[in-house]
């Protein structure tokens, strides 16, 4: 057999090739809608890819993004891994130093930026240390010239670039991307992945069990593409030929419903929060999703409430995925097997909640303190670890040792897996409340939380407890109009958990405080209500 290199730069030639005409559309970052498609996408980075190696950067050099959404995003994901370089996408919803702190460490000579960083990066731009351009995703513009002296502007820059540029072709264990995980404790830490890994975990991400995805799809990626490469989505559009939809800046319920309406989107990708916004938009507007056939929700625990009335109420199947930076991201999605299709409706749901079975390419176990694996019955909860071909085998450019144990990834999560891999997320292992002997997971306690229609939003901590330790402490966001009691929460709970697993008390707050990629800061709950049962 032939012997080719699985390169990012074959999924967008493809692309260009099959489906020159598939559209790309996005909403700029200044407002409007713009329409391109495969066969421009494809010339553009080449250009990009030309112009950006004419600046002298070298192979597995970095070149950083801080953009929302967008097609000359888009472009830069295919324009800078095509050409060699690390395509390095920042969350800029961290805060500045640690902005600088990932820029400076992964040693980013180019800086790609969409205007609503300006402010950012002119406040930051004197700290970056290895930093030579930095480039507005835009056409020319005074404003920013003014405010970063030197700026480049994107479109010069592509067209700056030779439009008979070929894909240079190269070993595919080279580095193509970098993500940093969102540091909620210490430093954040850079996964850095390969085209051979990239390409195979978009076959995967397409595969029917996973997102089943295909030419006749329109895809809107509103998980940004500075978290996980978008889970993945634009490299798998490209391989597929699907149409895509970009949705800019703004993420609110409004804006989505509009565009999937508009655009017809089949597929939409994102974390629980988002859907809650465009669930409450349809609702307050008395409208549907036609063409929208599924959901794809990860990134935190999914309430079965919100598949239920994804379902329902408007005939939207949900795909819950489990993954993380340091997989790609991802691990697991939830379809059901053969046997299940004889299963009735709820007992369908049930499983489809969980959070799935890994595609071909990843491995899961699960392991007790000692590193002993643990049976896959369902039922024994365990620390879980992963292995595959998109997986990292250590963080990007640190000293200390891999935290790996016998060659798996340690997730942090704690999990069961069933007979057929099927895995349920029972919690983070620094957010599950061990009350005495007995572990109680944060996440079933949520799920149930956010399913009582007085609440709107809720988490679940640890409290230090006299007796057990720890004991669940619920804080909660009371939906709008609604104003129930702590007695009519604890009652929400009857009949659905054992009650030693009830949290002891409700504390009711306006919001609760959540990170870059929009989880909940459950440290930042517990410095706050930790000690409130010993205080009571
Ligand atoms: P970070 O670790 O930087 O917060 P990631 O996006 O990599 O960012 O987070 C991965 C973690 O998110 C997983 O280890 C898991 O705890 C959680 N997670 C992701 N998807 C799910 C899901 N579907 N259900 C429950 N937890 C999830």
């Amino acid at each position: 057999m032939m012997n080719q290199p699985l390169l990012i730069s074959a999924q967008i030639a493809h692309a260009a090739r099959y489906h020159a005409d598939g559209e790309i559309v996005s909403v700029e970052t200044t407002g409007g809608l713009h329409r391109t498609n495969w066969g421009e996408v494809e010339r553009r980075s080449r250009q990009l890819g030309s112009a950006l190696l004419g600046l002298g950067l070298k192979q597995s050099d970095r070149v950083a993004t801080l953009a929302w959404n967008n097609y000359r995003h888009l472009e830069a994901y295919f324009g800078v891994s095509g050409a060699g370089l690390v395509c390095h996408t920042i969350n800029p919803r961290l805060f500045p130093e640690q902005l600088v702190y990932i820029l400076n460490h992964a040693q980013d000579r180019v800086l790609l930026i969409d205007k609503t960083f300006l402010p950012l990066i002119a406040a930051i731009k004197d700290k970056l240390e290895h930093l030579e351009h930095v480039v507005l995703l835009s056409g020319e513009d005074a404003e920013a010239a003014e405010k970063v002296p030197g700026i480049k502007f994107y479109d010069d820059l592509v067209d700056s670039g030779n439009a008979d540029f070929q894909w240079p072709e190269f070993d595919e264990n080279t580095a193509s991307s970098l993500c940093y995980t969102s540091g909620t404790t210490g430093n954040p830490k850079g996964a850095l992945y390969s085209h051979r890994s990239t390409v195979l975990h978009s076959m995967a991400v397409a595969l029917p069990d996973s997102l089943d995805l295909s030419a006749r799809d329109c895809l809107m990626p509103v998980v940004p593409m500075f978290h996980v490469n978008a889970w993945g989505i634009p490299y798998a559009a490209a391989m597929v030929g699907s149409k895509m939809v970009l949705p800019g800046p703004g993420l609110d319920g409004d804006s989505l419903k509009n565009l999937i309406n508009s655009e017809n989107v089949t597929c939409a990708a994102g974390v629980p929060t988002l859907w809650q916004g465009l669930i409450g938009a349809l609702k307050k507007a008395n409208e549907k999703v036609p063409s929208l056939t599924r959901t794809v929700i990860g990134g935190s625990a999914c309430p079965p409430s919100m598949i239920a009335t994804f379902r329902d109420d408007y005939g939207v199947d949900t795909l819950h995925a489990w993954g993380m930076t340091e997989m790609s991201p991802v691990g697991s999605v939830s379809t059901l097997l053969h046997k299940h299709t004889q299963l009735s409706e709820e007992e369908q749901a049930a499983i489809r909640a969980k959070q799935g079975r890994p595609p071909f390419g990843v491995d899961l176990r699960i392991a007790d303190a000692d590193g002993n694996e643990l049976p896959m019955d369902g039922e024994t909860q365990g620390d879980l670890y992963a292995k595959g071909h998109w997986v990292i085998s250590a963080y990007f450019n640190v000293d200390a040792e891999p935290p790996h144990v016998d060659g798996w990834f340690p997730t942090g999560d704690i999990a069961t897996l069933d007979e057929n891999g099927i895995v349920t997320i029972k919690d983070r292992s620094k957010d599950v409340i061990k009350s005495g002997g007995e572990w109680i997971s944060s996440v079933e306690l949520e799920n149930i939380a956010v399913g009582m229609p007085e609440l709107a939003d809720a988490a679940v901590i640890a409290a230090t407890h006299k007796k057990w330790d720890e004991r669940p402490l619920l804080i909660a966001v009371k939906a709008e109009g609604q104003d129930p009691s702590e007695k009519d929460i604890l009652a929400g709970y009857e009949g659905k958990i054992a009650s030693w697993q009830l949290p002891d008390a409700v504390v009711f707050v306006d919001e609760l405080p959540r990170n870059a990629t929009g989880k909940v800061l459950k440290n930042k709950l517990r410095d706050q209500y930790g000690d409130y049962l010993i205080k009571e």
